[in-house]
């Protein structure tokens, strides 16, 4: 399992006096989208009420703190720190207390175009109160000389590049916008007369409502007191760019996104592999979390046993993630044991989802190993990663990608399997619903959807996004 992180996951709720526990709810649902910081912040009719914290939502939220987020109408975010630093500051929703326009955000995905619009504004006298860059989509908000809502969304939305899916809340709405590309997943879902936008569907599951649809890419989705009215604010694209990782890997499993089930496709991800990569062996164990589903799906196609192989503890706080090599072996043991019974003198397919860097693999390898697998063969449910993403999820330095330095037999060697294969661009896909063009593929072929400005790019290069 790669140790790669999603930015962000969204939930948003409009009239419903339990705003803020269903909002709780669903960002408890979204917690794998992010660890280390959280916030919700509801309307009462007079007040906004927010409550913002460095940490999981289980630690930051409680029953007396929910309470004092009174309204009807709430929006909440989870995040993970990569364009800015993982400061309380940087905890969102954000929130601009105007008389005008009172608006609150939640952003999910990262502008391509950031340092440009960044200095362009900082020369026009504004004033930055955090470093990432869903703050400017405030700003232009704000600077807009358009007089209705809309407009000024239109407006704004017109000067960013880049992925981005968000949730506002005003006094009067609950607005849902997912860029042109459609890169992150959003989606709009209901219960009686209350309305729901999500990042996940597996979110709108826990609070019982039902998946309406999602949102269009470059649709705005305003939901107040007329009603739910949809406003397109870029033509429909010929192509779209949805994360394939998504699927691959970010998403849980029992969300439907991109129209279609994470669980089944991981599976037929799986079955492709076992197509593609097939080799004689006693037991398929899938990686935990993500990789089940695709060992699930080798097994079925190969005829190979599905053994539970893997131990996955789900209890590990963030203290134990430490960067120092020694620990980080240790953590990984902390994270996964293996079953020594299932394993023993048995030839072992491993099905996981990626290798990024390959020390989390060359370690679960050697503890397969000391628990007497005879054979380990180590197949991958998506093709080698060798670029990095500019649209919203954290990939290391592509120079400290392991395809990027090594060949697959390099690699093989490396990890100390029998055997190493990956699944082909083709194959993974061929196992989507809607045709390859409509997917973005860039961390494994090159071919970025959307360029990068060079300013941006090069705070990519330093780190500071
Ligand atoms: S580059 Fe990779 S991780 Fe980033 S949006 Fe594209 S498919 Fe997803």
């Amino acid at each position: 399992m790669a140790d790669l992180k999603e930015f962000c996951g969204l939930f948003g709720v409009y009239n419903n006096y339990d705003a803020s526990l269903l909002t709780f709810l669903g960002l408890y649902s979204l917690q794998h989208r992010g660890e280390e910081s959280c916030g919700i912040i509801s309307f009462d009719g007079t007040t906004f009420n927010a409550r913002l914290g460095m940490g999981l939502v289980s630690d930051i939220f409680n029953a007396g703190e929910i309470a004092k987020l009174k309204g009807f109408q709430a929006i909440g975010h989870v995040r993970y720190s990569t364009t800015g630093s993982s400061a309380i500051r940087n905890a969102q929703p954000l929130f601009v207390d105007s008389n005008k326009l009172p608006v609150a955000l939640a952003h999910n995905g990262n502008l391509v175009n950031s340092a440009v619009l960044r200095e362009s504004l900082e020369s026009k006298g504004a004033i930055f109160q955090t470093t990432s860059d869903s703050e400017l989509i405030l700003h232009l908000l704000m600077r807009s000389r358009k007089v209705r809502l809309e407009d000024k969304l239109i407006d704004a939305l017109s000067k960013i590049k880049g992925a981005y899916s968000l949730v506002l809340m005003t006094k009067d709405a609950v607005i849902g916008i997912r860029d042109p590309f459609g890169f992150r997943p959003l989606c709009l879902g209901r219960k009686d007369d209350s309305v729901f936008i999500a990042s996940e569907s597996c979110a709108l599951d826990l609070v019982g409502a039902k998946l309406e649809r999602e949102i269009e890419p470059g649709e705005i989705v305003v939901i107040d007191k007329k009603g739910i009215r949809s406003i397109r604010f870029s033509p429909p694209h010929k192509n779209f760019a949805f994360c394939a990782f998504e699927h691959v890997y970010f998403s849980r499993p029992d969300s439907i996104l991109f129209g279609e089930t994470v669980h089944l496709v991981r599976e037929k991800l799986g079955a492709q592999l076992a197509k593609e990569q097939p080799v004689k062996a006693d037991a398929v164990i899938g990686v935990p979390d993500s990789g089940t589903s695709a060992a699930l799906g080798y097994s079925k196609e190969s005829g190979i046993p599905f053994e539970v192989g893997i131990i996955r503890n789900h209890y590990i706080g963030r203290t134990f993630i430490q960067p120092q090599q020694e620990k980080r072996d240790f953590g990984v043991k902390l994270k996964f044991n293996i079953l020594r019974e299932v394993v023993k003198g048995k030839r072992i397919i491993i099905v996981d989802d990626s290798i990024v860097r390959g020390t989390t693999s060359r370690i679960r390898v050697k503890s397969f190993r000391e628990m007497g697998a005879r054979e380990v063969h180590l197949r991958i449910s998506c093709p080698a990663h060798r670029f990095g993403c500019f649209y919203g999820i954290d990939f290391p330095d592509p120079k400290k990608l392991i395809a990027n330095e090594k060949t697959i037999e390099e690699i093989r060697a490396y990890l100390g399997v029998d055997s190493l294969g990956y699944l082909s661009l083709e194959g993974m896909l061929k196992c989507f619903k809607k045709p390859p063009s409509h997917y973005c593929a860039a961390c494994w072929s090159g071919a970025y959807p959307i360029k990068i400005s060079s300013a941006d790019k090069y705070a990519f290069e330093k780190g500071k996004k």
